[in-house]
């Protein structure tokens, strides 16, 4: 059964999980093996170095890494000089990481920390990505009629079309649960996609951060088998390279 049994909606969906690696890593890892679902993470260089075990167990365990910077700043703050630097010794340890996992690196996809894709380096810094042969992923199957608008299809790096939001669970944030289950049923969101009531592909954003597993244990298995209850099927991630 992969239609939702409410709206008869069908939603394919690519799962992203942003600010790898983590504590919680593997658990994610071992509970998305559980559900058949193969995720793209982007990885913090810095991270990667201070704790690379999690992230060679998600390569051992079926995930692609993915290039998320070295120390996660705003690309528009940066000068070009800064922002390729950023990307290049983020490229170096993710080698290292699928080195030491003894896997073979087939994709080299990217994502800007905060979608900051660069202000006004940002020609520059597409060309860039094309250029060094990093990977889209493909998103032809994306139907929201701002994804083209807003230029994202011809974009290399990955963007999202729905982002979970989670992280903003804090202690005193005001941000619960209950405004992550809000999103994920809007069917009219203030940004993004909606989620269960339109029929498009989805591109999710999910983030690794052990600060949301202490106020919401195992988040993303909520999350997600809400959206499995739903009819949500998740894809295997594909991409496709652009020359420069
Ligand atoms: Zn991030």
């Amino acid at each position: 059964m992969n239609e939702s049994e409410e709206t008869g909606i069908m939603i394919r969906a690519l799962l992203t999980i942003d600010d790898v690696p983590s504590k919680n890593t593997p658990a994610i890892v071992d509970y998305l093996n559980e559900k058949g679902i193969q995720a793209i993470m982007f990885a913090v260089g810095k991270r990667l170095e201070a704790q690379p075990e999690p992230a060679v167990y998600a390569l051992r365990h079926g995930m692609i890494l993915g290039n998320h910077s070295y120390s996660h700043p705003g690309f528009s703050a940066l000068g070009m000089k800064k922002c390729i630097e950023e990307i290049e010794t983020c490229e170096k340890v993710l080698d290292g990481i699928y080195r030491a996992a003894g896997g073979e690196r087939k994709y080299r996809p990217f994502r800007f920390p905060y979608g900051d894709k660069g202000g006004n380096n940002k020609p520059e810094l597409q060309k860039y990505l094309a250029g060094k042969g990093f990977h889209k992923v493909k998103d032809t199957q994306i139907a929201f009629p701002w994804w083209k608008e807003k230029g994202l299809d011809s974009d290399i790096d990955t963007f999202w079309t729905f982002d979970f939001m989670e992280y903003r669970i804090r202690p005193g944030s005001g941000f619960t649960l209950e405004d992550v289950w809000k999103r994920i049923h809007d069917g009219n969101p203030t940004s993004g996609g909606a989620l269960l009531s339109e029929n498009s592909n989805h591109l999710l954003l999910l983030h690794a951060h052990d600060e949301t597993e202490a106020m919401v244990p195992e988040y993303y298995r909520l999350f997600i088998d809400r959206l499995l209850a739903n009819g949500v099927v998740f894809d295997k991630p594909e991409f496709v390279t652009v020359t420069a």
